[in-house]
């Protein structure tokens, strides 16, 4: 195996849920600022083949890649701190290696050999590895779970085979274990860190890092206990209790000493350059002299992590604009004027199914009559379009979508305002099948969502990903899609009546992605999920001036 590529494998230890993901990210985010080219991925131990069918409230918001497979909201995490994309790569479930090796089987691909974990299937995750770092200086694994789950057991098994192949000293071993505060007896409890670092050393694998997650700071001797009972040296136990805002975590990480291990390392002593999430950080901490309040329009009300990508972009705008987030969570099944009355600015979110659209709608169509900024991302744009149809008196404007649901009450005048494409009829509760992943569009020249993106391709810079001003004038850009329904375009002049225009198109304009209200401040929606796209230290055009107009309007 070709091995210029360092490895980084995350283990967890304890509890899962204590912040690997973002302790990987972190030190994903430190290499980065020395100077390297790292990727990330995740393995996880689910026997799903993708993330696409699993319950958003139980498992967080599914991140699509730019080549369209729905994944984790682990991968969000680790776009937004490294700043680069995500790829089939970058997920590795067990669901999809069985699926590759029965395939393989079932065509006679083993030629009569007995197929088994050992060493099959670990032989197609440390391909999945090696795939997934090519090109990259440094690649970071993180498996899920907990050690000594059932299901995680040949996943570490093949990361420490990893090893062989391609020699210990490139490969780094990091645990991330929880020491949890016994109320009590009023002190932190190293024992279970303690097994389950002897679980890994079962496994055969000995980590170089440590690092103690906890509610509040251990000290020394506690880290240093935890070294004693595992065979490490002390300075690789670090300490990262809980802190307020995970764009910390970076800093934080650095200041815990791994700087010097890591060095060692990768064989350089470069000071890794945080000033932009240092200056982020500050930001994020800073009262500011005004406050924004955004209604997020939710089937999940108050669930963060299912709307992770939205909440993070919303939060690094307004840091940016230095003015203080109040996200305001209204459900959307029970919605009312007085809702949408007391914020400033509303967010739509993606959705699928009947439930709460209807209060969707009414927010897309009090803001079309209040000038109220709007912000619709893939359903929010559905909703923008059925409430536009509906003011201009198409009483029965729907999407198709609601004829799935038996609870749907289908008015005699019905009218599909959005509509299933031809190709995914008949797919509706079928994995991997919705229009995924990165499509172009193009924004018409003069309309404000092309101006926001023009000014965001010419101006600061710090997002271009995808932008290009044509010659025509018009605005070229990429977003993630997942979706299956589309604006019905015999719709249009309906759709127009009730004050939206098509804005941005698919190139062969079959496809209508964006729609805006031009006499409105802000009315913006659009069919992709821009939330995918930003980042903490370049947030998305968007969202970026989304939060400006509330803020101006202050
Ligand atoms: N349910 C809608 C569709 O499938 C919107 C999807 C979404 O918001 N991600 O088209």
């Amino acid at each position: 195996m070709k091995n210029k590529c360092k490895y980084i494998f995350v283990t967890g230890g304890v509890l899962s849920g204590v912040g690997k993901g973002i302790t990987a990210a972190s030190m994903g985010a430190i290499l980065k600022a020395k100077g390297f080219k790292v990727t990330m991925q995740k393995c996880d131990p689910y026997l799903n083949v993708d993330a696409g069918l699993l319950n958003p409230v139980e498992h967080g918001e599914c991140f699509v890649t730019r080549d369209g497979v729905e994944t984790d909201l682990d991968l969000g995490h680790y776009e937004r701190f490294l700043d680069f994309e995500t790829n089939k790569y970058s997920i590795t479930l067990s669901g999809g290696i069985y699926k590759e090796l029965i395939e393989k089987e079932r065509s006679g691909g083993f030629h009569g050999k007995t197929v088994q974990l050992v060493p099959h299937f670990t032989d197609l995750v440390q391909e999945k590895i090696a795939m997934a770092s090519k090109d990259s200086d440094i690649h970071i694994v993180e498996i899920g779970g907990t050690v000594g789950d059932y299901e995680g057991l040949a996943f570490l098994e093949a990361i420490r085979l990893f090893a062989n192949k391609v020699g210990r000293r490139n490969c780094l071993y990091i645990s991330v274990v929880y020491v949890p505060w016994l109320n009590t007896s009023k002190e932190l409890k190293t024992k279970p860190a303690q097994n389950a670092l002897k679980d890994l050393r079962g496994f055969g694998i000995i980590p170089d890092i440590v690092c103690v997650r906890s509610e509040k700071p251990c000290s020394r001797k506690i880290c240093e206990k935890i070294a004693a009972f595992s065979g490490i040296p002390g300075e690789a136990v670090l300490n990262l209790p809980d802190i307020d805002s995970v764009y910390d975590v970076p800093l934080n990480v650095l200041k815990s000493g791994v700087l010097e291990i890591l060095n060692d390392f990768v064989g350089n002593d470069k000071k890794p350059d945080m000033r932009k999430w240092e200056k982020f950080s500050e930001w994020c901490h800073e009262q500011h002299d005004k406050t924004v309040k955004v209604g997020l329009v939710a089937k999940y009300v108050g669930n963060e992590d299912t709307y992770i990508c939205v909440t993070e972009a919303l939060k690094a705008a307004a840091a940016h604009h230095k003015v203080n987030l109040d996200i305001v969570w209204i459900n959307a099944e029970e919605a009312t004027e007085e809702d949408f009355k007391n914020v400033d600015g509303l967010v739509v979110p993606g959705g699928f199914g009947l439930r709460g659209v209807e209060g969707k709608i009414k927010a897309a169509t009090f803001a079309l009559e209040n000038d109220k900024p709007y912000l619709g991302l893939c359903l929010g744009l559905q909703a923008a379009c059925i409430a536009a149809a509906r003011r201009a008196g198409l009483k029965g404007a729907g999407s198709e979508e609601f004829l799935n649901d038996e609870d749907f009450k289908k008015p005699k005048d019905f009218q599909n305002v959005i509509y299933i494409m031809e190709g995914q009829k008949g797919k509706e509760s079928t994995g991997g099948t919705m229009r995924l992943g990165d499509y172009p569009a193009v924004l018409k020249k003069g309309t404000k969502t092309a101006e926001i993106y023009r000014e965001e391709a010419e101006d600061c810079g710090a997002y271009t990903s995808g932008i290009e001003v044509q010659k025509t004038g018009n605005v070229k850009v990429i977003e993630r899609h997942r979706h299956r329904y589309e604006v019905n375009q015999k719709y249009l002049k309906d759709i127009e009546k009730g004050g939206l225009i098509v804005a941005g198109t698919s190139p062969d304009k079959s496809l209508v992605e964006f729609v805006e209200a031009p006499d409105k401040t802000f009315f913006i929606a659009t069919q992709a999920h821009p939330e995918f796209k930003s980042r903490p230290l370049s947030v998305h055009p968007l969202f970026y001036h989304f939060i400006k107009i509330l803020k101006d309007q202050k």
